[in-house]
């Protein structure tokens, strides 16, 4: 079992600190916020005074922090790498840019450190569940070392590519998860205006060459699935800002890359006006007031 350190105790690293306490470990934890430590401290994590406290005597560090600009504030601004002993495995799991996930494997590498990149999918539910996919980047000895830590979260832990390429794989996925939303918010939204009514809709389409994971199980009209968002007042779920920001990632990826990703771009600037409108804090599936002003 390992000595691991914890920054950021928020609605997924909540959850997924408690079930490294759970599967045997000793986990110091340290978060900004008073009610997130309160949360973790009761789940068995001991508490860290400052981040790079979190980061002293232990093995593993994991970060779960909002953007790339928290990752760099607390990585490097408070001194957790060089709080960390040589060899100590630094494993982030927010979702931040490729080019300063980069930029920490080289900050970590450079003073005798090991990164990994390791975003996840499966959202707050999968983080309470320890049923997350981890999609790491990184160096394939530093994988061996962090997997048997992201198997005590998480249901799948694959390795993706170098430094970085965890990320690059999380906004892929999710560029498009933000399209094919939207993409099912137009049809319903048309095919209920021409007539035809939503279950209907949602019973020919989920088994037609129209479904998908988000169209079954995500479905953005509210009915057809009673245990989706849309069902529930739309609530989260995963947040329309957090879409938004992933959205972005995306764009800002595919710029730096030079790939055409028109679709990615006409999703982020639906996000955008949807987020302005107000409704950053519904589910992403809520996207659908943005072509259905009747829901
Ligand atoms: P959150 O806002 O609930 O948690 C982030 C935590 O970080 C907060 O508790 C905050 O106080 C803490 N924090 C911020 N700056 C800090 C600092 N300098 N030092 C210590 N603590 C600090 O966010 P979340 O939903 O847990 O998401 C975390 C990451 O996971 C994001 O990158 C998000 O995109 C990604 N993610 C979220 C979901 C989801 O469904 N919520 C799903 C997949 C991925």
């Amino acid at each position: 079992m390992a000595r691991i350190g914890f920054i950021g105790l928020g609605n997924m690293g909540g959850p997924m600190s408690r079930n490294l306490v759970r599967a045997g470990h000793t986990v110091k934890g340290f978060d900004l916020s008073d009610e997130a430590m309160r949360f973790a401290i009761q789940a068995g994590v001991q508490r860290a005074a400052t981040a790079a406290d979190a980061a002293r005597e232990v093995e593993v560090v994991v970060t779960m922090l909002p953007v790339g600009s928290d990752v760099r504030a607390v990585l490097l601004g408070s001194g957790v790498v060089e709080a960390t002993a040589p060899g100590t495995v630094l494993i982030d799991c927010s979702t931040i840019d490729v080019e300063t996930a980069q930029a920490m494997h080289r900050a970590a590498t450079e003073i005798g450190r090991f990164m990994l990149d390791a975003p996840v999918s499966g959202g707050t539910k999968g983080a309470d569940a320890g049923t997350l996919t981890f999609m790491c980047g990184g160096d394939p000895a530093v994988f061996e070392r962090a997997a048997p830590i992201l198997r005590g979260m998480g249901r799948n832990v694959v390795l993706c590519g170098g430094p970085g390429m965890g990320q690059v794989t999380k906004i892929c996925n999710n560029m498009i998860a933000g399209i094919t939303i939207l993409a099912a918010a137009e049809a319903l939204t048309l095919g209920e205006r021409l007539g035809v009514d939503r279950q209907t809709l949602y019973d020919v389409i989920s088994t037609s060459t129209g479904r998908s994971y988000i169209f079954n199980e995500a479905c953005p009209i509210p009915g057809p699935v009673p245990g989706a968002p849309a069902s529930n007042d739309y609530r989260p779920g995963f947040a329309a800002k957090l879409m938004l920001k992933d959205l972005r990632l995306a764009q800002a990826a595919a710029a730096t890359g030079g790939a055409s990703t028109p679709l990615g771009a006409t999703a982020a600037a639906a996000y955008a006006m949807h987020v302005n409108n107000g409704f950053g804090e519904l589910d992403s599936a809520s996207i659908i007031k943005l072509v259905n002003p009747d829901i």
